[in-house]
């Protein structure tokens, strides 16, 4: 059995120090966990055994020193404290009491006088055998305290592996889900995607046979008007299931890109163009007669400038102009997009190149949106080792800077 985080209850004591209260039952497992771990020779058992060894080899030694000096050997105790020494660090606080007790009787029965009797009960005895007792109780309590810390930290380790073990579980339940989401977003998107391609087909086949029509009657003119409206609504809802696409794609790293030389002064022209044509907003181009060719896929470099074009069109009022701006900086073509909006406050600033955020004043406007469009034209410009950036002021408008290698 383990220690768990949950078996374990800690608390700060008034230092701020974190300590841990172990119960009578998780001692007991962290000591035969403690025990398991130490080699076989230095487990308790083995200890008991060798402290008789031990007092028997001090008793021996002092015996022999008496013997050499042929007078009484005035540090009786010295060779029994190293034997509890050694019983302490090699086995414990129990091995080591115990040889502290067999010293003691060893010391009394062989060299306090009367020799040969046990007179420990006497106050005489007691007063010579005050200073080794205590000094075995001292090794014994500092070896009690060693064992305790090592228990704490044993009981430590074992806690912040079992967080680190529910962690890695809790890890892997989200990565599970998240896939499952991701998965979940590439397959609705790809299943939304086949029928409204063909509701919108359906659409414009239906509205072009009504415009071949010489003089269409009055409800087939209505019926245009619907078929408009539907062929509007499902191209919208194309390109919103394109974003989500995309956003599968990024996130699954599958975004692949089919790069040519492409005149990116060419594609702003017709960008600008296309996006003139559908809001009918007055949108201009500063730009260098001269092509500035970098290698890129075009439709991506398209994607990423409806974004940013269309987003300025979208947070500015109607009467305000967007400018767009394309110049050379040494090796790079750098195209700024200026609008006169609204502007975006400093502290959503941060937001923006996320998935899916969108600004309150965006959210509570009638302009609708995911949010993803940032965050899939970032994405973009990164994958051709681009960089965008933006300043923006609140009530002055923003300005949207891509900077893409030259080739
Ligand atoms: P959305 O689909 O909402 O336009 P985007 O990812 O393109 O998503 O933009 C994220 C948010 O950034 C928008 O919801 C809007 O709040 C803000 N935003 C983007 N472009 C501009 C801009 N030119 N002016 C003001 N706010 C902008």
């Amino acid at each position: 059995m383990r220690a768990t985080h949950t078996d374990i209850d800690s608390y700060v004591d008034d230092n701020g120090k974190r300590l841990i209260r172990k119960s009578l039952s998780l001692n007991v497992t962290l000591r035969k966990e403690y025990i398991s771990r130490i080699p076989r020779w230095r487990r308790p058992v083995v200890g008991y055994i060798f402290s008789f060894l031990l007092v028997g080899a001090a008793l021996l030694g002092t015996l022999f020193i008496e013997q050499m000096l042929q007078e009484h050997f005035h540090f009786l105790g010295s060779l029994f404290s190293v034997a509890v020494l050694f019983a302490a660090l090699f086995w414990g606080v129990g091995p080591a009491l115990l040889t502290l007790l067999l010293s003691t009787l060893a010391l009394d029965y062989f060299f306090i006088p009367p020799p040969h009797q046990f007179t420990f009960y006497t106050l005489d005895s007691v007063l010579q055998l005050a200073p080794f007792i205590a000094t075995g109780l001292i090794i014994a309590l500092i070896t009690a305290q060693r064992e305790r810390a090592r228990l704490q930290t044993l009981a430590t380790e074992q806690e912040l592996a079992s967080y680190a073990e529910d962690l890695e579980a809790t890890n892997e339940q989200l990565k599970e889900a998240n896939e499952m989401k991701d998965r979940f977003l590439s397959i609705a998107s790809h299943e939304l995607k086949t029928p409204i391609t063909t509701i919108r087909g359906q659409a414009q086949l239906a509205m072009r046979r009504i415009a071949k029509q010489r003089n269409p009657p009055p409800e087939l003119e209505s019926m245009r008007t619907t078929l408009e409206k539907i062929d509007n609504q499902s191209g919208r809802l194309t390109a919103l299931i394109d974003e989500l696409l995309d956003v599968s794609q990024i996130r699954a790293g599958k975004l692949e890109l089919h790069k040519k030389d492409y005149d990116i002064v060419d594609i702003c022209r017709e960008v600008i163009e296309d996006e003139h044509l559908l809001t009918d907003r007055t949108i201009t181009l500063e730009a260098p007669s001269t092509p500035l060719k970098a290698n890129v896929d075009r439709d991506r470099i398209v994607q990423v400038l409806v974004n940013l074009i269309s987003n300025a069109v979208k947070y500015s009022s109607e009467e305000t102009t967007v400018q767009v701006t394309v110049f050379r900086n040494d090796d790079k073509v750098v195209i700024q997009v200026r609008d006169q909006g609204k502007g975006i406050a400093r502290e959503q600033q941060k937001h923006i190149f996320e998935m899916f955020y969108r600004t309150p004043d965006a959210q509570s406007s009638s302009k609708r949106g995911l949010g993803l469009g940032l965050a899939i034209t970032k994405d973009i410009v990164e994958r051709h080792n681009g960089r965008i950036s933006f300043e923006s002021e609140p009530g002055k408008g923003s300005t949207f800077v891509v900077e893409l290698p030259l080739q």
